[in-house]
């Protein structure tokens, strides 16, 4: 049944209303977090669809995670059934992909394109510098690839890039840029900031295709506008234009929203200028403010307004609440990392046996990826279930990547990062001089590198030895072997599974005896479960009858090779939430596990209970902004996001001493706690005693004394030890390790490790375990082992 009008508006205030409703010129809607912007975006969707008569096809959406945009689809589905499935809501990366797949050819690219991410764009520079002899110790890959990707964030093109270059540093950088885009190009290849900068070239180039796009979407709503760059501007600017254009089609109806005080995307180019000249942009713009808070207590939104208000050059708004004070916030100061996460575990316990909070409700926050560790491990061994989000880890293995460099040289024989990543992967005899000779040659003839892989089959590629000859000519014809395992339209899994096998890679990290390699083969295991789940839930789109929504040249058959790589390609975006990870509810939070991520990605959502750990200089505020006020500027604003995110239960937490790189450092408190009034918070544990065996306390050897301080089984630790440990299920009292062969184990200072033997018993038990990169240790398994097996 159509929505009634009254059911759309009722709940919402009239500032919200008035959002909601609004037709005619473009708008731009401020408020602080948690006031509800989200939630008119999604609402204005259905009015348009309910009470404007606006096609589903017209409209589109902008978000910034997968993860929002799977929830506004499912919203307006909620409205509108199947017909939701012809409405664009996306992100701004999956949007440009959806345009390019369908204009590639006026970019004179092949719609089966590659997606570069972060890692195959430095492969590609590292190669581009070499060939130009730049000295990597001068200009590190790294270095140019942030410089180049600066630069398509602005818009800047190779040829521009080199009249503008004034100093030494911007000459090299330009000289790689220009060389790179040629290499992508030919490459069949766009890295994630093409995506934006070719799309708006499309765009401004060719006024059809704008043309196209401007009649068919009448509505472009952008969430987070506060986190745009000028590229992404640029593009919504095109997409809706200014005016009327000659073919006489007004501007699109643009509605923004955004949050200044959240803007935490400086480093990818993101400018709080859009939101500021919004209105001298679309100068008959309209816009309305929102100052209610829905989400949060007014505790919480205090200390959010307390921290933020540091922050210089900014307009002070007021978040406020009818909600009430609700509970204080609880601050913990952790003797190090591991007793943090102990505190945190124990909490989520308790409020869970109280019934206070699901596991569901629990988000825990930390500022880099790397701090999930130290949760993960105590997690698991409490048996507390968790989920990490990123998604980016498993994505960046050296076997994963291997085996996508493969399946995307098959979906795209130009992609030559991906090709030579692979071309002697497992080891079959195609050495570094073999690679190099063929390079040049087709360097030379102006020819891809697949070409010249032909030409060397071919004999024609003199310098090349008889015997690296042959093993090229097997390689190609492997490739053309699993090429037609693709052609014959089988499933993504079983086209990985046909790699795996006939390029030997399985079976020889089978016959390895290195442990790590055993690991390998889960992850491997891992991604054929992923692919399979992808076909699963195609099909699961496609409903019983198989009948897919409305084809659409823009996006690739669904189930297929390239739609699987494109997925792939946009999850492992640095700061997306996979969209499609099954078991979601509706409020978007997994079923029954506690979730870990960063902060940032956590911009968006918000959580009953929240914990924001890693409080300390030098942690959060991250150690490169301590000396930097724009940086520290950038640090407050995601802190106001952390807590922001929290409804009901807000806890700080900091850790006196951390590893950093195997180390203990002492960290002192953020100063971002300090920005918290006092009254606020209920600090539940302030920094230890001198006598509870912290930093430095034991014969002036601090490594010795602090790398597993509160684990230790000394009795000074103990009383704190379960004073803060509510499950008391003995596990601090480890008094031997039974380990065996293959067992994983984290160990606080060698990180993770599997054991590769073990020797003698009882007391005088010992294990030798490979920790990577860390080397192979042999460790006696009795007193105090600051050890955990996994
Ligand atoms: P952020 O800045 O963090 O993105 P936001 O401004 O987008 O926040 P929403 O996520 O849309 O805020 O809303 C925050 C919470 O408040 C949500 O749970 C939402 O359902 C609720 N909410 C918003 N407006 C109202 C309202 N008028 N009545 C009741 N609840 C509301
Ligand atoms: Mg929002």
């Amino acid at each position: 049944a159509k929505p009634r009008h009254s059911d759309l508006l009722d709940d919402l205030n009239p500032a919200q209303r008035e959002a909601v409703t609004h037709a005619g010129s473009p708008l731009l809607v401020v408020a602080g977090a948690g006031s509800g912007k989200t939630r008119v975006l999604t609402r204005r969707i259905a009015y348009l669809l309910a009470e404007r008569d606006v096609h589903p096809g017209q409209i589109m959406a902008i978000t910034f995670t997968n993860k929002a945009a799977a929830e506004m689809r499912e919203r307006v589905s909620d409205l509108v059934g199947r017909r939701a499935n012809a409405m664009w809501v996306s992100t701004f990366h999956s949007m440009c992909v959806r345009i390019l797949r369908r204009e590639a050819k006026t970019l004179e690219m092949s719609s089966s394109f590659s997606i570069y991410d972060s890692d195959d764009t430095k492969r590609l520079i590292t190669l581009v510098a070499r060939d130009l002899d730049i000295d990597p110790k001068r200009y590190a890959a790294r270095t140019l690839a942030v410089h180049i990707s600066n630069l398509k964030n602005e818009l800047i093109d190779p040829e521009t890039a080199v009249a503008d270059a004034g100093n030494d540093l911007e000459r090299r950088v330009a000289e790689v840029y220009v060389e790179y885009q040629r290499r992508l190009n030919q490459a069949n290849a766009f890295d994630f900031d093409d995506l934006i900068m070719r799309t708006v070239e499309l765009l401004q180039t060719f006024p059809d295709v704008a043309e196209y796009y401007r009649r068919r979407f009448r509505h472009v709503l952008v969430d987070e506008y506060q986190d745009t760059n000028h590229a992404q501007y640029t593009l919504v600017r095109e997409l809706v234009g200014t005016e009327a254009n000659e073919a006489g089609i007004e501007p699109a109806e643009l509605c923004v929203v955004g949050d200044a005080d959240q803007s935490i995307y400086a480093f990818r180019g993101a400018t709080i200028r859009n939101i500021e000249e919004f209105e001298r942009d679309f100068p008959s713009a309209r816009t309305v403010l929102l100052e209610q808070n829905y989400r949060s207590t007014q505790t919480i939104l205090n200390a959010a307004n307390a921290v933020i208000a540091r922050n210089p050059n900014r307009r002070a708004k007021r978040l406020w609440t009818d909600s009430g004070d609700g509970e204080k916030i609880v601050g913990y100061v952790a003797d190090n990392e591991h007793d943090e996460a102990a505190f945190v575990a124990g909490e989520i316990d308790a409020l869970a046996d109280k019934g206070e909070a699901d596991y569901s409700d629990v988000a825990v926050f930390y500022r880099t990826n790397n701090q999930s560790r130290v949760f993960e491990e105590i997690f698991i061994r409490l048996g507390l279930p968790y989920k990490v989000v990123g998604g980016v880890r498993f994505y960046e293995r050296r076997e994963v990547r291997d085996m996508l460099a493969y399946l995307r040289v098959l979906a795209n024989p130009e992609d030559t990062v991906s090709l030579r990543r692979v071309l002697n992967v497992p080891k079959r005899g195609i050495g570094d001089r073999a690679e190099a000779v063929i390079a040049t040659y087709a360097e030379r003839e102006r020819i891809s590198f697949a070409q010249a892989l032909r030409g060397a089959v071919n004999g024609e590629i003199p310098l090349l030895n008889p015997r690296s000859a042959k093993a090229i000519t097997g390689f190609v014809e492997l490739l053309d072997e699993l090429g037609e395992v693709v052609e014959s339209g089988a499933e993504v899994a079983d086209v990985l599974e046909a790699v795996l096998e006939r390029t030997g890679y399985r079976a020889e990290l089978e016959e390895s005896d290195d442990p790590q390699d055993a690991s390998r083969v889960e992850n491997l295991t891992e991604l054929v479960t992923v692919a399979r789940e992808f076909t699963e839930f195609t099909a699961e789109v496609a409903g019983p009858d198989g009948e897919l929504p409305e084809a659409d040249p823009g996006v690739p058959e669904p189930g297929s090779l390239p739609a699987f790589l494109e997925r792939v390609s946009l999850v492992a975006d640095a700061d997306s939430i996979p969209a499609a990870d099954g078991g979601d509810d509706g409020d978007g939070h997994d079923a029954g596990v506690v979730t870990l991520m960063t902060v940032h990605t956590a911009k968006g959502l918000e959580y009953p209970v929240v914990f924001g750990t890693g409080w300390e200089d030098g942690i959060f505020p991250h150690m490169r902004a301590l000396g930097d006020p724009t940086e520290l500027a950038e640090e407050r604003r995601l802190a106001y996001v952390a807590i922001t995110r929290a409804r009901k239960r807000l806890y700080v937490s900091r850790s006196m001493v951390r590893s950093a790189w195997g180390q203990p450092q002492m960290n002192p408190a953020s100063r971002f706690l300090d920005e918290l009034p006092a009254e606020l918070v209920d600090w539940r544990r302030l920094a230890p005693s001198s006598s509870s065996g912290g930093f430095g306390s034991s014969g002036g050897s601090p490594r010795a004394a602090t790398t597993w301080g509160s684990r230790g089984g000394g009795s000074s630790s103990s009383s704190r030890s379960t004073s803060t440990s509510p499950f008391g299920k003995g596990w601090k009292d480890t008094v031997a390790l039974k380990l065996d062969v293959g067992d994983r184990v984290s160990h606080d200072k060698y990180g993770l490790g599997t054991v590769v033997a073990c020797d003698g018993a009882g007391p005088r038990a010992t294990a030798t375990i490979d920790f990577g990169a860390a080397g192979k240790v042999r460790l006696m398994l009795i007193g105090s082992v600051p050890m955990v097996k996994l």
